[in-house]
């Protein structure tokens, strides 16, 4: 088998098909092969670096084999049907969490995704899609609503995809590391996705090889490269990322601003609603803390309890 292998390299995973995957040799793109996974080495997602092999002659089946999974930078992770959290994609680097006047955006469902999105330290951007829609009844409401998120460090990119107004400024920051979007369903995620991946079949092109080669495809999270540069990993269930349980410590810590204060209440136990010696409710009183996100913090603590 070996002089039936080219030499070790390093490869991105582009598709998971369960006992095999789709590596693109990181020196050579052009170079895809579906690949053997040794039994011995880690669970391997799309986005994961690995040390392969390619095949070189027709004796492997045409299978490289991948020999060892490399570090990962960040890990995209949502519950399995037992409650189980699992790594969906592996190496992101940037989570655009999509929203649009329709159906109409909330605060609390916002700041609920960047928690999320904080509790896996990958760097999250608002996008507001569907700019085409904005008029006088609309304006003023979205302007507040996305106020408070530059200076916490989110930034906040305007689009339409169906005019294409605002799409230049959103390629020229997908062009640099990989990106996911995530969003409530109707958004306009699809619309959006289908636009950045113009060429006919690029939107299913590693998966639907796969389908025809027989092979069952239940972890179906794809890499694609986006024609004007970066990467972009996509599933039904990455698009549904954020919308499970979390746990109260995580909510707290996912209100970036709150992190300073954490911990230094007069009690251990304080629920930081008027309590005395509440470092957060003095920070609010100091205005460290918007009334704004100290609402959608208590309002996603009491949904957290109803869960
Ligand atoms: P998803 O559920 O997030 O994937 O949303 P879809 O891509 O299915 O879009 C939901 C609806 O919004 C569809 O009817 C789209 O045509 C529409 N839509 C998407 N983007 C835009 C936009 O920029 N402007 C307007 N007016 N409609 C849009
Ligand atoms: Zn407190």
């Amino acid at each position: 088998e070996e002089a039936d292998l080219g030499p070790e390299q390093t490869g991105l995973v582009i598709a998971n098909y369960g006992t095999q995957v789709l590596v693109e040799s990181l020196a050579e793109p052009s170079l895809r092969q579906r690949c053997h996974v040794r039994a011995n080495i880690e669970t391997l997602v799309t986005g994961d670096r690995v040390a392969w092999r390619s095949a070189i002659s027709e004796r492997t089946g045409g299978l490289g084999v991948v020999g060892a999974r490399l570090e990962r930078t960040s890990e995209l992770q949502r519950p399995d049907r037992y409650g189980d959290l699992k790594t969906v994609a592996a190496n992101i680097d940037r989570i655009v969490i999509v929203i649009a006047p329709r159906p109409e955006p909330f605060a609390n469902a916002i700041d609920r995704y960047l928690v999320a999105a904080e509790s896996t330290g990958i760097a999250p951007l608002l996008l507001l899609n569907k700019i085409d829609l904005i008029d006088d009844s609309n304006r003023e409401q979205l302007q507040d609503l996305l106020e408070p998120y530059p200076a916490l460090g989110y930034p906040v990119l305007k689009l339409s995809t169906k005019t294409g107004e605002g799409l230049e400024p959103l390629l020229a920051t997908l062009a640099k590391g990989t990106s996911v979007f995530v969003g409530q369903s109707g958004v306009g995620k699809s619309s959006l996705i289908n636009a950045l991946l113009p060429e006919a079949g690029a939107r299913t092109g590693a998966l639907s090889e796969a389908t025809q080669k027989g092979t069952h495809t239940t972890t179906a999270a794809e890499l694609f490269h986006l024609p004007s540069g970066g990467d972009l990993i996509d599933s039904p269930g990455i698009r549904e990322f954020g919308l499970w349980h979390m746990s109260e410590q995580a909510l707290l810590e996912g209100f970036v601003e709150f992190r300073p204060f954490i911990g230094h209440c007069r009690f251990r136990d304080c629920r930081h609603q008027g309590e005395p010696g509440c470092a957060i409710n003095e920070a609010l009183a100091r205005g460290d803390i918007s009334e704004r996100r100290m609402n959608s913090f208590l309002h996603l603590r009491n949904s957290l309890q109803e869960e």
